[in-house]
């Protein structure tokens, strides 16, 4: 048991509805200040055996549960989430750097929202049946079976519940895995689910190191989806460990998305937009660290930019006028920190920033911005606050240079013209792709990666296409 912000955590994983230890524990550290906050049981191949086994057993009765019911007790997560917002926010806060404001107005209720939308979604799914030749089909949504859940550290319950909603409401059982430098809310998640009333089994955690734990659940004969968020590289690992049984993969990856900023655009909003890139000290999978800037608008464009994200506030995200926090951990920072100084070797100069914030000391790193950058800097995910500007004459160019990437999950376009806007997102390769606005976000639309960005879409009926086995069932005329 650890308290962080005088919140009881249980640092155990959470396995067929009892809290189990293991021998060995890691220690997960604040990136606030660098210290431990708690030490937490780190699970290998037994917890996962262990976890899987349990979500196997509690499936068949879950399975069969109506769908009425299943809405009903995801709504009671739903209300214990919401009872307990500033719990979370706290725990998230202390555990991931993030703001406590955002938790607490924006994230915590989303995760709460997450349940009610996908218990809301369920008892509208399903389309009428239909006739071919006097015969009926029947599609059917048919839960799955297990699924492994497996997340990353940037928006940890946020991402979390964005898979385990629907993968409850379609009728299967869960292990999820969540990231070792934040596993605390996922914790917290198990307390509000077993609070609500969901039978035991039905949703464990396992907490571990990728490799440990993750590899063994990926590679369970009896898991019939693998839900992952998380890095192109795990990504392959997954996709090698799923192989052998061909389990379904659902991956969300990483992403190298560009801002396109045409002459025609409102510039205020244009430069609210990029300077929107920096939140949760750039740790965003869908940040557009590429501004693309026509070349005539491109020295006004800067130095309002700069003007503007000068005016940050970095510092302690449990004050609620911080706008950037620290980075995740010192693996992170020494990660981000690598790729700046590799860029300004390349010959890149900092127009803002380019380097650890050293008044703040600890996991602070300055909001950056790379003009002239290399090779390096434009192409691979920092995934920190360091954002790239270069400058394009023409519509074709923005476009080509806007595609010119291994990723492919979002991209704004920040012009004054409908018609360019349709033209530009029309030739666009990405998942989501914002005009004039950025994050705007609907469960009911698809959310995923092309190319390098990911494998499948969540949301709405992607969702639950993805955590069901569809079944068509055809009857012929029944004999008067
Ligand atoms: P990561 O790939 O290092 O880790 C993600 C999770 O995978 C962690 O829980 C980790 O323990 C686990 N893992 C690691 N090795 C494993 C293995 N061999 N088998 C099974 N599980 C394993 O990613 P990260 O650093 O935690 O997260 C940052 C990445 O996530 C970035 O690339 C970011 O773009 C991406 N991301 C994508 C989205 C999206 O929706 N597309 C959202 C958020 C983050």
């Amino acid at each position: 048991m650890a308290t962080i912000a005088g919140v009881a955590v249980d640092t155990g994983h959470w396995i067929g509805g009892e809290r189990v230890s293991s021998a060995g524990t890691f220690t997960d550290v604040s990136p606030i200040d660098e210290r431990p906050l708690a030490e937490v049981a780190s699970g290998g191949a037994a917890e996962a055996e262990a976890a899987v086994a349990a979500a196997h057993r509690a499936f068949p009765a879950w399975a069969r549960t109506s769908r009425e019911e299943r809405a009903r007790l995801l709504h009671a997560i739903a209300d214990g989430v919401e009872k307990r917002i500033e719990d979370l926010a706290q725990v998230e806060t202390h555990d991931n750097g993030a703001l406590i404001r955002s938790h607490r107005r924006g994230v915590m209720p989303r995760v709460a929202h997450n349940f009610r939308f996908f218990a809301d979604w369920l008892l509208n799914l399903g389309h009428d049946d239909f006739e071919t030749r006097g015969h009926t089909n029947h599609v059917s949504w048919d839960p799955a079976g297990v699924c492994a859940l497996i997340t990353p550290w940037n928006a940890p319950l946020m991402l979390a519940t964005w898979k385990i909603a629907p993968a409850l409401a379609a009728g299967n059982t869960v292990v999820l895995k969540p990231a070792e430098w934040t596993p605390l809310t996922a914790s917290l998640l198990a307390d509000i689910t077993a609070e609500a009333g969901l039978p035991d089994g039905v949703f464990n955690v396992v907490q571990g190191y990728g490799a440990q734990v993750g590899g063994p659940l990926t590679a369970h004969p009896d898991v019939r989806r693998i839900s992952f968020t998380g890095s192109v590289p795990t990504a392959r690992t997954i996709a090698a460990a799923a192989a052998p049984n061909l389990t379904p993969l659902s991956l969300e990856l990483g992403g190298k998305s560009p801002l396109l900023v045409f002459a025609d655009a409102d510039l205020d909003l244009a430069v609210d937009l990029a300077v929107e890139q920096y939140d949760n000290a750039g740790q965003v999978c869908l940040a557009a660290t590429r501004l693309l800037v026509e070349s005539s608008v491109a020295d006004e464009f800067t130095a309002r930019f700069i003007e503007k994200a000068s005016r940050l506030k970095q510092g302690d995200p449990r004050d609620e006028a911080t706008d950037i926090g620290p980075q995740v951990h010192r693996k992170h920072f020494e990660r981000v920190d690598g790729f700046v100084r590799r860029a300004k070797a390349d010959g890149a100069s900092a127009l803002l920033g380019g380097g650890p914030n050293d008044d703040l000391g600890g996991l602070f790193y300055r909001p950056t911005l790379f003009a002239n950058p290399g090779a390096e800097i434009v192409s691979e995910e920092v995934f920190g606050p360091v954002l790239t500007l270069q400058t394009f004459d023409t519509e074709g160019q923005a476009v080509a240079m806007a595609n010119e990437t291994k990723f492919g999950l979002a991209a704004t376009v920040a012009t004054g013209s409908p018609e360019r806007a349709e033209r530009v997102t029309a030739r666009l390769v990405a998942g989501t792709v914002w005009v004039n606005c950025f994050f705007v976000r609907d469960l009911r639309a698809p959310f995923g990666g092309s190319r390098q960005s990911g494998v499948g879409r969540e949301g709405g009926d992607w969702s639950f296409d993805f955590y069901c086995d569809l079944k068509n069932t055809v009857t012929a005329p029944w004999e008067k």
